[in-house]
């Protein structure tokens, strides 16, 4: 059975777009699901944020590029459970030559397809580069849901909709047919601010259904974890970010088995 795939993506950068990826991937991986990290970021924020070397020759893109075989870029991580294809700083040049690539918008689909198939994993995620360009349309057109982490802050709904917009015109124009906002995840939620509150309340009454209840609030030991080589759940196991990925791992796997039952 092939294996979902989720693209964590926000064209706005800082939004703790990789800090979800690693947090969530190492919170299902320590409920002892199998699962796939693709770091599809030239900043390699999830491969360094895991203490993993960039290093040359290790990322997606002699796959994407030269048909490179995918499985053989996986590498294991210190999290058991958890496997993580790098990146490197090359990704950043990768776009020019994709564009020029016959049905490039499915390069990633394509060369994940073998991993896909072969049902190693239960779940795959993409941390996607803070940007709509041709690596996160490859990711969007791989992928079955979209997860958006989104940062409490005034200007968050403008954004969002044009991620919406993007994924209804990927959709519709058949590049990626049953692609689907998987959630929308608040992050660096502040409790001590009535601005958090009211942008949560605000996407909640757009998107009832896509918001995750769990709410990620702003921690210091988030923000701390990835100089550290390590994800929160490692690095401060008691902490309310740890705690707070955990309760989002428990409920993507709740509406993972509302909505596919043969997957979750
Ligand atoms: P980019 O767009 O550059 O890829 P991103 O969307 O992946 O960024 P992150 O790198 O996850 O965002 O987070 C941005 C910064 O905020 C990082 O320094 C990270 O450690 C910090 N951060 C993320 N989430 C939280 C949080 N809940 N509390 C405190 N700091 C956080
Ligand atoms: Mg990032």
């Amino acid at each position: 059975m092939s294996t979902p795939i989720f693209s964590i993506a926000n064209q706005k950068g800082g939004v703790g777009k990789t800090t979800t990826a690693i947090s969530l991937a190492s919170a299902l991986a320590e409920r002892k699901k199998r699962v796939l990290l693709l770091d599809l970021d030239s900043q390699a924020n999830a491969t360094s944020g895991l203490g993993l070397p960039k290093t040359e020759g290790r990322s997606i893109l002699s796959a994407l590029l030269d048909d490179a075989d995918a499985a053989a870029l996986v590498q294991p991580t210190s999290v058991p459970g958890l496997d993580l294809i790098a990146s490197e700083l090359d990704l950043a040049g990768a776009e020019r030559e994709l564009a020029g690539l016959p049905a490039y918008l499915q390069r990633l689909r394509t060369v994940l397809s073998p991993i896909a198939e072969s049902g190693k994993y239960d779940f795959a995620f993409i941390d996607c580069p803070p940007s709509l360009n041709i690596l996160t349309l490859n990711a969007f057109c791989a992928s079955d849901g979209v997860i958006i982490p989104m940062q409490c802050e005034y200007f968050a709904l403008e954004g969002i909709s044009v991620i919406l917009r993007m994924i209804d015109k990927l959709r519709e124009a058949g590049a990626a047919p049953a692609l689907a906002v998987e959630g929308i995840v608040m992050t660096m939620y502040d409790v001590r601010t009535n601005l958090s509150r009211q942008v949560t309340d605000e996407i909640k009454t757009h998107f009832p259904q896509a918001l995750y209840s769990t709410l990620i609030p702003r921690s210091v030991r988030l923000a701390e974890a990835p100089s550290h080589g390590q994800s929160v759940l490692a690095y401060a196991p008691d902490s309310t970010g740890a705690a707070a990925y955990r309760k989002l791992a428990r409920e993507f796997l709740k509406r993972r088995a509302a909505k596919d039952p043969a997957h979750a």
